[in-house]
C-alpha cells in the first residue's frame, strides 16, 4: 500500500520502517530537514534496537523514503499517518498545534479519496478537529474530495519499538466508515491477524490510549507507594510483587518499585488526562495522586542518600556521586521527563558533584547539563574516587557487572539502586553497602 507518515520520531519512524519492512510503499515526512538528510542516507536519528538495520535495508530496496515535502507525500499516497508531538502546554493540556499543522497540510495538497490516520495520542474530539480543518482547506479550494480520519493509536514502548509494533497486543482502529476500516484492516492484517484488530468509534479509541498509559502510570505509582511502606515496616517488595503478581487477575507487570516513571508519555499523558477531566469540571482524584506519588519517589531516593551520609555526620556538599543511567528507561536514548534530570540538579544544587554514564543518553545529557557534570565513556571508569554509585535506569549492561571492578573503583563504598536491578540475595556479603527501593539496606561495610 502507498502510505505517508508525517513526524519521524519514535513513533513515525518505527512505524514508517515496520510498514516498509512488509513490503509497503512508504514515504516518512518530517519539518526537521538534517533529521530527514540524515535518514536519506539510512541513518536513524534516535536510538532503538535493530530500528538502524531496517531503515537501512529498506532505504536501500526502494521500500521506504524520506522528505521535507508534504505535498509530494500527501498526493502519492492513500493513508496518511499523522505522528508528530503533542508535548504538554504550560497547563499541562497537550499541545495539538503540530497535529493541526499536519491537517491543514493536508487538506491543503489532498488530490483525491484519502484515509487519514491519527496516531499522536490526542484528546478525544481531536479527530473531528482534524477533519474540519481538512474539509475547511477543501472548501478554501472549491473542493469536494472526499476523505476519512481514523484514529490508531499507539502503544510501542521506546526501546522495544519494533517488536512491539510488529507483535502488538492489540491495533485499535476508530472510525466510523467502513472504506476506511477495511483499508485500515487490510494494512494491519500484514502485522496481526484479525483478532487482534479492535475497532471502535474514534472517541472510544482517543480514550482508551490516555486510559492505557494512566493505568499502567497507575500501577507503577502503586507499588511505588507500597514499596514506601515496606521501607518502613522492614518488608521486602520483591516479596510483595511477588505474591501479588502471581495472582492472574493483578499479573507482575509495570510492578517494580523505583524512582518513578519518566519519558515522553506517561508523565505527559497523566497530566492531560488531569487537565482535559478538570476542563469538564471532573476531578480525577486517583490520577492526581499517581502524579503526586511520582514526583514524590524522586525526593525519597535523595532521602535515602541524605540519611546514609548523615549517619556518618557528612553532607552531600562536595561528594562526588557517579551516576549510571540517565535516560528515562534502559534501552532507550531519550531524556524527556527522565527522573535522572530531577535528581542530578538536586544533587548538584546541595554542592554535590556529578560524572554519569549512560549507553546512549549522553548526547542528550550534554544538551541539558552542558558542563555542569562530567561524563564518562564506560560504566567502570566513571567510578574512580567517587562517594557512591548512584543506578538511575535499567540498562542490561548495569544488570551484567563485575562487582569486584566496582569495589576496586569506588572511593567509598556504597550503591544506591533506583530501580532496584540487583537482588539483595546477591549483595550479601559483598564490599559495600547496597541501598535500594522498598528493601531493607544491606550494610556489608557500614558499622
Ligand atoms: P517525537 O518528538 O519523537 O517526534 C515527532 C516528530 O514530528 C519530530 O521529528 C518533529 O520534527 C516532527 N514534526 C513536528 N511537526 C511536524 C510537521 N508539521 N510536519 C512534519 N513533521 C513534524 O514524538 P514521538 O515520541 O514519536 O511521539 C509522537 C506521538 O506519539 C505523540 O503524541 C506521543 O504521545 C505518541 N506516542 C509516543 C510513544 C513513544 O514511545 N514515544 C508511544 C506511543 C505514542
Amino acid at each position: 500500500m502507498k502510505i505517508s507518515i508525517v513526524g519521524t520520531g519514535y513513533v513515525g519512524l518505527v512505524a514508517g520502517a515496520c510498514f516498509a519492512n512488509n513490503g509497503n510503499n512508504v514515504i516518512c515526512i518530517d519539518i526537521d530537514k538534517e533529521k530527514i538528510e540524515i535518514l536519506k542516507k539510512g541513518i536513524t536519528s534516535i536510538y532503538e534496537p535493530g530500528l538502524n538495520k531496517m531503515v537501512l535495508d529498506n532505504v536501500v530496496n526502494g521500500n521506504l523514503q524520506f522528505t521535507t515535502n508534504i505535498k509530494l507525500a500527501v498526493e502519492n499516497s492513500d493513508i496518511i499517518f499523522i505522528a508528530v508531538g503533542t508535548p504538554p502546554s504550560d497547563d499541562g493540556s497537550p499541545d495539538l498545534r503540530y497535529v493541526f499543522t499536519v491537517a491543514k497540510d493536508i487538506g491543503k495538497y489532498m488530490n483525491e479519496y484519502k484515509v487519514v490516520v491519527n496516531k499522536s495520542t490526542v484528546p478525544v474530539g481531536t479527530s473531528k478537529n482534524i477533519s474540519e480543518i481538512i474539509q475547511n482547506e477543501l472548501r478554501k479550494r472549491n473542493s469536494g474530495i472526499d476523505f476519512d480520519v481514523v484514529s490508531n493509536p499507539e502503544f510501542l514502548r521506546e526501546g522495544n519499538g519494533i517488536k512491539d509494533f510488529m507483535e502488538p497486543d492489540r491495533v485499535i482502529i476508530g472510525c466510523a466508515d467502513d472504506r476506511a476500516k477495511d483499508i485500515m484492516t487490510k494494512l494491519y492484517l500484514s502485522i496481526v491477524l484479525q483478532d487482534k484488530i479492535i475497532c471502535m468509534s474514534n472517541k472510544g479509541a482517543e480514550m482508551a490510549k490516555y486510559a492505557s498509559n494512566a493505568m499502567l502510570a497507575t500501577r507503577i505509582s502503586f507499588i511505588n507507594d507500597i514499596s514506601n511502606l515496606c521501607d518502613i515496616l522492614g518488608v521486602n517488595v520483591e516479596e510483595v510483587r511477588r505474591g501479588m503478581g502471581s495472582d492472574k487477575r493483578i499479573g507482575d507487570l509495570f510492578l517494580n518499585s523505583g524512582i518513578g516513571y519518566g519519558g515522553s508519555c506517561f508523565p505527559k499523558d497523566v497530566k492531560a488526562l488531569m487537565e482535559i477531566s478538570n476542563k469538564n469540571n471532573y476531578n480525577m482524584l486517583l490520577i492526581e495522586a499517581v502524579e503526586e506519588v511520582n514526583k514524590n519517589q524522586k525526593k525519597i531516593f535523595i532521602k535515602k542518600i541524605i540519611e546514609y551520609f548523615k549517619n556518618f555526620n557528612q553532607t552531600l556538599n562536595g561528594k562526588i556521586f557517579a551516576v549510571w543511567g540517565l535516560a528515562f528507561k534502559g534501552e532507550t536514548d531519550d531524556m524527556r521527563e527522565s527522573p535522572a534530570i530531577v535528581i542530578i540538579n538536586e544533587l548538584l544544587n546541595s554542592g554535590a558533584k556529578i560524572i554519569c554514564y549512560d549507553p546512549q543518553a549522553i548526547k542528550e545529557a550534554h544538551k541539558i547539563f552542558e558542563n555542569k557534570v562530567g561524563y564518562g565513556t564506560d560504566k567502570y571508569s566513571i567510578l574512580k574516587d567517587a562517594d557512591a554509585l548512584l543506578i538511575l535506569n535499567e540498562w542490561k549492561e548495569f544488570k551484567e557487572v563485575d562487582y569486584n571492578i566496582v569495589n576496586l573503583n569506588l572511593k567509598n563504598k556504597v550503591i544506591f539502586d533506583g530501580r532496584n536491578i540487583y537482588t539483595l540475595k546477591d549483595m550479601i556479603g559483598k564490599d559495600f553497602d547496597y541501598i535500594s527501593m522498598g528493601r531493607e539496606p544491606i550494610y556489608n561495610c557500614r558499622e
